[in-house]
């Protein structure tokens, strides 16, 4: 066990996206490396945009893609009572005030401002106020006007923001709820968190939160801000670029393993390597290979990822996965041949499970018509006679292992004088329906005898 305490934090206001679940592998790869310790929080606090389906949402993706935590999830709205109390604490302390000033008065203020060429920043009106009138207020933190806050950033280097640049932020609204960039520092100093790691779409919020660490008389933490995922255009990676959600890739019918592996890969990198298990990325990963600018999101290489786990997979494992989906596709396969061999005679084929789905589904439902053009070209009543003689051949098997049906085909072949090229298509046809499947011997031992004759009969029957 390290000390070392990093957390994911998302807001449950849709679902997990691929930027957010890479930052939530980042998160996990290092805890795991490190013995240190993952905390999961859930940043709830903006009530109306909050939905507990988008909590699940996150859950669901961050278990299937293997990323347990081992503290949370812990809800940043059942936590309001500890942000009061810190409120009211650099109320005390001065280093926080009631702000007065309306709406109206602050875009004024901010027009003023613009007009004359400076920044629209809150001049500091109540800063110094000390009465208490009966209105709504505010709370605004007393930020740093002179000087600069700066950080090392494991990932992007020094970076320095002048305290100018900063003016009093809100840290309570007006209804009494908390603000985003105060929550967050009390959470991650209360949970220990001693390292960050977000999306760099919060780069600029780091120095905002620096000084409420210093105020509050907490340890600043590290960070380490992971560069954004672009679409192929360059720009911000989005419902234009495809699917931006985790868990639709799962519906597509992609792996895990693959999207972790693409996820990883979207911004770390070691050496020319491409494939990486869990359990590699647990060994090799550090921030120290992670680049500082952007990853593109290709799809093309998701999918490759896909295809290569795809092949590679345990072929029972997959079984439990393709059934699924063909349930959902209404497909029965009891009664069909064992899945697993099914997957066998796929893995080299499909890219995804649901292609691998859709490429299972001739064994567990026979053709109930030919297609045309195949029909036409290899069921014609010149086929018949050695349609025959497969159907005598194979009906003398006494088993349908894949030995055995190789011989019963090289029989024929040697029969009736014809290359395999002249028989394949023709059984191909009336066993699957079209000329499109795994090779002909691995779907005859898998369908196994009875079935395969039923199917040439039929096929006989319908040729002419
Ligand atoms: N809740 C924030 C978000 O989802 C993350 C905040 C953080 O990581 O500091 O963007």
């Amino acid at each position: 066990m390290s000390g070392l305490r990093v957390r994911f934090a998302p807001s449950p206001t849709g679902y997990l996206h691929i930027g957010g679940a890479r930052t939530a592998l980042f998160n996990y790869l290092l805890a795991r490396k490190e013995g240190g310790t993952f905390v999961l929080r859930i940043e709830d606090t903006d009530v109306e945009r909050s939905t507990q389906e988008s909590v699940d949402a996150i859950l669901q993706a961050m278990e299937w893609l293997g990323l347990s935590y081992d503290e949370g999830p812990l809800y940043q709205s059942e936590r309001f009572g500890l942000y009061k109390e810190k409120v009211d604490q650099l109320l005390e302390s001065g280093q926080a005030y009631r702000c007065y000033c309306s709406q109206e008065e602050l875009d004024a203020k901010r027009e003023q401002a613009m007009k004359e060429g400076g920044k629209p920043r809150y001049d500091g009106t109540c800063r110094d106020r000390t009465d208490q009138p009966d209105l709504p207020y505010v709370v605004r933190f007393k930020s740093p006007q002179e000087g600069a806050t700066s950080f090392d950033d494991r990932i992007k280097g020094t970076i320095s923001f002048n305290n100018d640049e900063l003016d009093d932020l809100i840290i309570q609204r007006t209804d009494g709820t908390p603000t985003y960039n105060f929550v967050v520092v009390i959470d991650d100093a209360e949970m220990g968190i001693n390292l960050v790691i977000r999306g760099d779409d919060h780069i600029n919020n780091t120095p905002r939160q620096i000084p409420i660490y210093q105020a509050l008389g907490y340890q600043v933490p590290e960070f380490a801000h992971v560069p954004m995922i672009l679409g192929s255009d360059k720009k911000r990676l989005s419902k234009r670029h495809g699917a931006t959600s985790v868990m639709a890739y799962r519906e597509m019918g992609y792996l895990p393993e693959a999207m972790v592996n693409y996820l990883v890969r979207l911004g770390w990198s070691f050496g020319d390597e491409e494939i990486f298990s869990m359990a590699d990325l647990i060994e090799k990963f550090s921030l120290d290979n992670v680049g500082r600018s952007a990853g593109v999101f290709n799809p093309d290489k998701l999918l490759w990822l896909n295809e290569h786990y795809i092949k590679t997979g345990d072929p029972a494992r997959l079984a439990v996965l393709v059934a699924e989906i063909l349930e959902g596709l209404d497909v029965d396969i009891s009664g069909g041949p064992d899945l697993t061999d099914v997957v066998q005679t796929l893995q080299d084929r499909a890219k995804t499970l649901v292609e691998m789905a859709e490429g299972a589904r001739f064994y567990f439902e026979a053709p109930q018509s030919y297609d045309e053009k195949a029909a036409a070209k290899f069921l014609t009543e010149d086929k018949r006679e050695v349609l025959e003689l497969t159907v005598k051949k194979l009906s003398e098997l006494s088993s349908s292992s894949l030995e055995e049906v190789e011989i019963a085909f090289k029989n024929v072949m040697e029969e009736s004088g014809l290359k395999f090229g002249k028989i394949g298509p023709s059984v191909r046809v009336a066993l699957v329906g079209g000329t499109v499947s795994p090779s002909i011997y691995e779907v005859v031992a898998v369908l196994g005898k009875d079935e395969v004759l039923a199917r040439l009969q039929k096929a006989l029957a319908s040729l002419g």
